[in-house]
């Protein structure tokens, strides 16, 4: 591997805590290491052997993360630490200003406000992190599980999920801890692509796991967190979708937003559907987060025909 990872002292001290703790926990340097716990039974979830339906109750649903936590909405306030205090900052309305719906239920397609034009924010939550990239792998802990949008009904056991913890590198050109909820097949494998991202200095706005509330929170258009797990059916669709097993990831949302027709999601992000535009924060073919998560053997949503889904990463290619 040429690229540098460095992970080995803080990961491996990460594991040395979690080992302490009594929680089964690996820390992975990207470079090829196996979850020990994904075990061949991994791919009989696989939403290609059987795609349960989502009941009535969670119909049309935005991608994940696109309705902030309220808690950390408008935090203009933590970016007042930010090491680079001359630049930009979060409108403090961001995430609060609901959406009308329209007769899909989803939310109104709207101008870009100028604000987020040219979107390179700071994290909502800032978790510094060294400037070293590293990964934690173990399962889901029982605050996160409580915060997750998991619950019974969803088509993936909680034992084949993991609560991952990457650092990635922010608008604000500084390294932040992220975080996301996996399926354990692929925690090596996002590991790599993240090590990746962090390595290019691919910045990301915001990286945590998604809430429960988000699921039926009204829009706001505006959201950019980046995500895996998300127990929800497919955008547009009665099917689950693939962020449901942990098996897809999206990035960036808004700067890479979901398209098919007159449907935006974020519904503010139309200021993105021109890709020739090429903005940090943008995925475009044959960029490093493409490359990246090719060489894992994924698929992205910004080559499909019929819709485009920037944003999307999927081991599927769905
Ligand atoms: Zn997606």
């Amino acid at each position: 591997m040429s690229h540098r990872h460095g992970a080995s002292a803080h990961g491996w001290a990460a594991a040395l805590r979690y080992a302490v703790l009594g929680v089964a926990a690996m820390a992975v340097a990207a470079c090829g290491l196996d979850d020990p716990a994904a075990g061949p039974t991994a791919a009989a979830s696989s939403p290609a052997a059987s795609a349960p339906t989502p009941g009535p109750a969670s119909a049309l649903r935005s991608p994940s993360g696109l309705t902030p936590d309220p808690t950390s909405a408008g935090t203009g306030a933590a970016s007042s630490s930010l090491a680079e205090p001359g630049g930009p900052q979060r409108p403090a309305w961001l995430g609060t200003r609901v959406l009308p719906r329209r007769p899909d239920g989803l939310g109104e397609v709207q101008p870009t406000p100028a604000e987020l034009v040219d979107r390179r924010l700071p994290p909502p939550d800032l978790r510094p992190a060294p400037d070293v990239f590293e990964a934690t792998i173990e399962p889901v802990p029982d605050d996160v599980l409580e915060r997750s949008t998991w619950i019974e009904d969803c088509p993936v056991a909680l034992d084949e999920l993991r609560y991952v913890t990457l650092t990635f590198w922010g608008f604000d050109d500084q390294p932040h801890l992220g975080e996301m909820i996996v399926h354990n097949s692929v925690t090596s494998d996002i590991a790599e692509v993240f090590g990746r991202l962090y390595d290019a200095h691919f910045p990301i706005e915001e990286m945590r796991v998604v809430a429960a509330h988000e699921l039926d929170a009204p829009p706001t258009g505006d959201g950019n967190n980046t995500s895996a797990f998300v127990c929800r059916p497919s955008t547009g669709g009665s099917t689950w979708s693939e962020h449901a097993y942990g098996l897809a990831v999206d990035v960036n949302p808004f700067h890479n937003p979901y398209h098919r027709g007159d449907v935006v999601i974020p519904e503010l992000a139309s200021a993105y559907l021109d890709r020739d535009r090429d903005l940090p924060g943008m995925i475009t073919a044959g960029d490093v987060v493409t490359e990246a998560f090719a060489a894992i053997g994924w698929g992205w949503g910004g080559g499909w025909n019929s819709s485009k889904d920037w944003m999307h990463f999927s081991r599927s290619g769905r």
